[in-house]
């Protein structure tokens, strides 16, 4: 039994159906251990329940993933968890006003294919599991120390190609028992699988929020740079999106990309205020992050307050992003383990050899 991959309640219930007692030490100890990052049963148990509490605590398998590497730029601290096959996840902390935001990654690289995106370079190596995804949140609490106020799946992978897992884990995190993260301080970043934002709908607190990678304002636009808008059309999209904000509680945040000479035009603005419409959204406007060999730029800083500006007359509420972590390659996109991109950089080295030989 892995305490990373169950809420309160499931960890009660299994060290129950392992010793036929102890239902009150389980939930004391789940507690002790989340909020705390400790256990030291001294506090809370009785002395004759002692050998109870070690045998459950015995049976209960509580290994986290070492950090591999913790690097600094500025007060964004990134983070590389090193799982048992030797695959690494990457997290970011990054410093905002209302508190730190700890971005965490649901798979080891993604199968999107997003152009833009170094992740989506990588391919998808694997989904990673509820114990894996809950241990980036517990190392940056109680091995990194930080005080994490906020937590966006936007790190590696796309969340709702690992539907189930996400969802357990922010079960885990909004447990009373547990962490007991407020719903409202999550944030899962799609880039537009229509089913699952369906599924999500149904199925997930409506305080939980939602992000969106639209990227593009038109479905040519779209397709060429995002793969994922030939299984799900823009229009599907954005019907998935006006029916999501039926709900009066549930507002949207829509992430988008600036590719200089690409979707950064006045025309794209409003036709992404278009779009929008019927929606209750917030839209953040993300410069592109120069990466290695690539072919986007990020616009000139007039462009990009230009567009923010025109969805700001159009009555939008814009945040143009301001580049944090981009010299430990932790901005957005760029996140991708390192011998991985490297393997990759070689292949499309000899790509390019072979094609211009
Ligand atoms: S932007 Fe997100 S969904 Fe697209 S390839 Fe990158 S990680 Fe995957």
């Amino acid at each position: 039994m892995n305490i990373f991959s169950c809420t309160q309640a499931e960890y009660v219930q299994q060290i129950y159906d392992r010793l036929g007692k102890g239902k009150r030490h389980a939930a004391l100890l789940y507690s002790q251990w989340f909020k705390q990052g400790i256990v030291n049963p001294l506090i809370w148990a009785e002395p004759q329940a002692m050998p109870l509490v070690e045998e459950m605590w015995k049976g209960t398998e509580k290994v986290l993933p070492p950090v591999v590497s913790e690097q600094r730029d500025g007060s964004t601290v990134k983070f590389l968890l090193k799982m048992s096959d030797g695959l690494e996840t990457e997290s970011v902390l990054i410093p905002m006003q209302a508190g730190v935001t700890l971005c965490i990654s649901s798979q080891v690289g993604c199968r999107m294919g997003c152009t833009f995106c170094e992740t989506g370079r990588m391919g998808l190596l694997r989904s990673l599991s509820v114990a894996e995804i809950i241990s980036q949140v517990f190392v940056a609490r109680f091995v990194v120390n930080s005080p994490v106020r906020n937590i966006v799946f936007m790190g590696m992978g796309e969340p709702f190609d690992n539907y189930e897992n996400v969802m357990q884990a922010i079960h885990i995190l909004t447990d009373a028992g547990g962490f007991a993260i407020g719903p409202s301080r999550l944030t899962v970043s799609t880039s537009g699988c229509v089913e699952e934002i369906y599924r999500f709908m149904r199925e997930a607190d409506p305080a939980v929020n939602l992000a969106v990678s639209i990227n593009a304002p038109t479905e040519e636009l779209r397709t060429k740079i995002m793969p994922v808008n030939r299984k799900w059309s823009l229009a599907e999209l954005r019907k998935a999106l006006i029916d999501y904000c039926a709900h009066p509680r549930r507002e949207i945040l829509i992430e988008y990309v600036l590719l200089k000479d690409l979707n950064d035009s006045l025309t794209c603005a409003d036709q992404l205020a278009e779009l929008l419409q019927g929606m209750r959204v917030r839209v953040n406007l993300i410069p592109y992050n120069a990466q290695r060999k690539s072919r986007f730029e990020p616009p000139e800083e007039n462009v990009q307050k230009a567009f923010a500006e025109r969805l700001v007359e159009r009555g939008y509420q814009v945040l143009l992003r301001h580049h944090k972590g981009r010299g430990i390659r932790a901005a957005c996109g760029q996140l991708g383990n390192k011998e991985k991109r490297k393997e990759w950089f070689q292949k499309d080295e000899m790509l390019n050899s072979e094609a211009h030989s």
